[in-house]
């Protein structure tokens, strides 16, 4: 197993977080945001992607928060939109004959011509390496997650912590993909066991939250409720800064 994936793994599997899977994922993010805003967006071979691709709305938001490079996102935005005019400009203008021009062929066709160019654009705005390489990164995770969970005990005693939702969907797969059927029966009995316990605080938690608008409970103690909404959206979403505690944003 390689090393520079394993050390990650009982890392995080080590740590105090609400989900492991989603810590390293936030690390990788991070990691690829770095990247890209590094020397790296000037590099030819990454510009030969990045012009063609961009970022995702994710992460051209994020990109632009850090407000670093601008220069080098000016330059790489410059050559993208140019490339994207190119693809999309003149096939939306073929389907805008203006008001004399003379729609050829039937309406159904005309229309499929219209979901097609809209496809096209969806399509484009998708593409962002930095979400190819998250994604990358998180399958070597769960290859060496399933590796250990095989082999290392050890491990075996850290995996059992609760994961969001989004990531236990993840592990499944990875069960299904990547173990035998032992292993992977051991391994969603851990999921189980965690997941129900995790359903069954949140559950709690978010029905004292909202007691707690009640004017009788206003002076009973908040208990682990304060973060009770906060905790819940990351549970069933995946750890984002979005839902960080600090109430600004
Ligand atoms: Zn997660
Ligand atoms: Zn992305």
């Amino acid at each position: 197993m390689e090393k520079i994936y394993t050390i990650p793994v009982n890392e995080a599997y080590e740590s105090q977080c609400d989900c492991p899977l989603c810590a390293l994922r936030q690390k990788a993010e991070n990691d690829y945001l770095e990247y890209y805003l590094g020397p790296s967006l000037m590099e030819p071979d990454t510009r030969v992607i990045t012009n063609k691709t961009g970022f995702c709305p994710d992460h051209m938001g994020k990109l632009n928060k850090r407000e670093a490079k601008r220069l080098g996102l000016g330059l790489m935005l410059h050559t993208h939109l140019k490339d994207f005019d190119e693809d999309i400009s003149k096939e939306i203008k073929a389907a805008a004959p203006g008001k004399a021009g003379l729609i050829k062929g039937r309406t159904t066709d005309y229309k499929a011509k219209l979901n097609a160019i809209a496809d096209k654009i969806d399509g484009r705005v998708k593409l962002c390496p930095i979400c190819d390489k998250i994604n990358y990164t998180m399958d070597r995770y769960l290859e060496v997650i399933s590796y250990l969970y095989a082999k290392d005990p050890a491990f075996r005693e850290k995996f059992k912590r609760t994961h969001c939702l989004p990531h236990t969907a993840m592990l499944l797969r990875t069960a299904a993909g990547k173990m035998s059927q032992n292993e992977a029966s051991d391994l969603v009995a851990d999921i189980a066991d965690n997941n129900s316990k995790a359903f069954e605080g949140l559950i709690a938690d978010v029905e004292w939250f909202t007691l707690k608008f009640d004017y009788r409970n206003t002076d009973k103690p908040w208990g682990n409720s304060k973060n009770a909404i906060q905790r819940s959206m990351r549970f069933l979403s995946s750890d984002r800064s979005d839902f960080d505690e600090t109430g600004k944003k």
